[in-house]
């Protein structure tokens, strides 16, 4: 009974914060930080790196809660919202806005999380490095994870989703990345 209970919290608590899962952006946490290290390698397709900004990238996270599960994060090792510069600010949210207009026209989801966790104890798993979750959504789709527990599965369908929204990125016109108001 209380296992029963514990696993309905669980499949509550991924529902509205999908990106405190375990399953994310766990054990690194002797190693350097990898949002620092992994635009530093110049390996962009073998790190997922699907876009560099001006002051922030957007990256698959490579343990996803869902399909197309983006990373946004600053160059910069900052922890908190309050350190962003302006140039920052402006960026994340845009690339927040391009990317979600991204997922919809490759994977079409019906809705998506989007969220920070700012915090070990708000369940971030890089606490030093602030980065926002896009969580695409699909309804059934909170039993994705067991799916996927597959490591192989899990990288080829990185890999593929990878060239999908690579190649969309570069159809798409800043128009349609901001809407009318930019
Ligand atoms: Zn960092």
């Amino acid at each position: 009974m209380l296992n029963l209970n514990h696993e309905k919290e669980e499949e509550v608590e991924r529902l509205w914060a999908p990106w405190r899962s375990k399953y994310i952006l766990c054990g690194n946490k002797e190693k350097e930080c990898f949002l620092c290290q992994k635009p530093r390698e110049n390996k962009d397709e073998e790190n997922y790196i699907l876009l560099r900004g001006k002051s922030c990238l957007v990256m698959l996270n490579v343990f996803p809660y869902n399909n197309g599960h983006l990373l946004i994060a600053p160059y910069r090792h900052i922890a908190s919202v309050e350190e962003l510069s302006e140039e920052e600010r402006i960026e994340l949210m845009e690339l927040s806005s391009r990317m979600v207009v991204l997922l919809k026209n490759i994977l079409h989801p019906q809705g998506f999380n989007l969220g920070m966790n700012i915090g070990a104890v708000a369940g971030a798993g890089v606490a030093g490095h602030l980065h926002l979750h896009i969580v695409p959504r699909w309804s059934g789709d909170t039993n994705f994870m067991p799916v996927l527990s597959d490591s192989k599965v899990i990288s080829e369908s990185l890999d593929d989703t990878y060239r999908k929204l690579k190649k969309g990125l570069e159809g798409m016109s800043k128009d349609e990345a901001f809407g009318e108001n930019s």
